[in-house]
């Protein structure tokens, strides 16, 4: 199958490229586009065979439920059977945006995307070629993130195309993706909010809009033994193709436990690459050439580093390190959804700095 990619830089002056990607959708086929935390590939949400091919393109374990992404709040009520108080809230504060909401589902929404649960991940993105593109279709866009399963989120239409060329017929490239982390998972079927994957929404904005006694973070994020409540998330993700140790500790403590640990595996014939900051990669220059360095960003940037972060991880898919170190961030604010991303892609291996 031949891939195209279509750059978007104007919604409405481009209407017929977004009609032609609507008019794939409505037809059980796949399209890939930009959304402002990660690239989706879509099918229409209400088609379980197109939902289907998803599961193919992607090799996605059936039992890894699809969020659906609706253009407003009718799109929202045709597939939610019910918004409870709390929905109503996070909807009014944060959609559209990087936020999911967990609802009990309609028997409209097909089975093959719900992996059998009774409930529904939904979701309104801000970007608007997701937007123009959701409405062209005129049905909710199931669409999990646009890469094989296990590989790291594409942030960019060449990610996407590194992944799914020759798989889906249409690639929408709207550029870099703003946020650069999944959304933020919040289950709203209990009487608390549950986070079950945290994102740009932060579990601090959640608990300045509900209060601190409503807002719960799923047991198995913080280390927990339990299996996690959104099915994805027990999965191994994100994972460069070298195995990736994290980092992690005092910001200044961390250039110097990086050469140790450098020092080390180059002495046992290792290739290293290093994922850190700014800062702390300016210190390795004299032991590390600048081909296997990939720089996030500033240290104390969060927002740059969620948003460089996937990008980072998969630029070592074609250099010769054998062997990959990780800088950890601060686990508070967006630093929650990096560091649970880090951990993922690292298989949870860790350094103490
Ligand atoms: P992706 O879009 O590829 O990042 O994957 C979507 C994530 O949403 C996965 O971790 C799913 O397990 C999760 N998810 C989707 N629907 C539900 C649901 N109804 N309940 C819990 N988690 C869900
Ligand atoms: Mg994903």
């Amino acid at each position: 199958m031949d891939t195209k990619i279509v750059k978007i830089d104007d919604v409405k002056a481009q209407r017929d490229e977004l009609q032609h990607a609507g008019e794939i959708l409505r037809q059980g086929g796949l399209v890939a586009f930009p959304t402002e935390t990660v690239y989706g590939l879509g099918a229409n949400g209400l088609d379980g065979e197109a939902c289907a091919r998803i599961y193919d393109a992607k090799g996605r374990p059936s039992d890894n439920p699809l969020i659906l992404h609706v253009a407003n709040r009718s799109m929202v009520d045709q597939v939610a059977a019910k918004v409870p108080a709390l929905a109503e809230k996070l909807m009014a504060a944060f959609c559209p945006g990087p936020i999911t909401l967990i609802l009990r589902r309609r028997s409209i929404v097909p089975d093959r995307i719900t992996g059998g649960l009774d409930t529904v991940g939904i979701r309104m993105p801000e970007d608007d070629v997701a937007r123009a593109m959701i409405k062209a279709a005129g049905v909710p866009i199931a669409a999990p993130s646009a890469n094989i399963s296990g590989r790291p989120s594409p942030t960019t239409a060449e990610a996407v195309a590194g992944d799914m060329a020759g798989r889906i017929p249409l690639i929408l490239d709207g550029g870099p993706c703003r946020f650069g982390v999944e959304s933020t998972i919040v289950d709203c079927t209990g009487d608390k909010a549950v986070i079950l994957r945290p994102g740009a929404v932060t579990r601090e904005m959640l608990t300045e809009l509900l209060g601190e006694d409503h807002v719960n973070l799923d047991p198995a994020l913080v280390g927990a033994k339990v299996v996690p409540k959104a099915p994805g998330m027990k999965y191994t993700h994100y994972a460069p193709k070298a195995p990736l140790t994290l980092i992690e500790g005092m910001p200044t403590r961390m250039a110097r436990a990086f050469r140790r640990e450098i020092e080390r595996l180059q002495a046992q014939g290792h290739t290293v690459g290093v994922i850190a900051s700014h800062e702390v990669l300016q210190e390795l220059s004299d032991i590390v050439p600048a081909e296997l360095m990939a720089d996030y960003g500033h240290q104390q940037q969060l927002p740059a580093i969620a948003a460089n972060i996937y990008e980072a991880l998969r630029s070592f898919d074609d250099k010769p390190a054998d062997v990959l170190l990780g800088e950890g961030t601060t686990d508070e604010g967006l630093g929650l959804a990096i560091m649970n991303r880090l951990h993922k892609a690292s298989g949870f291996r860790t350094l103490p700095a």
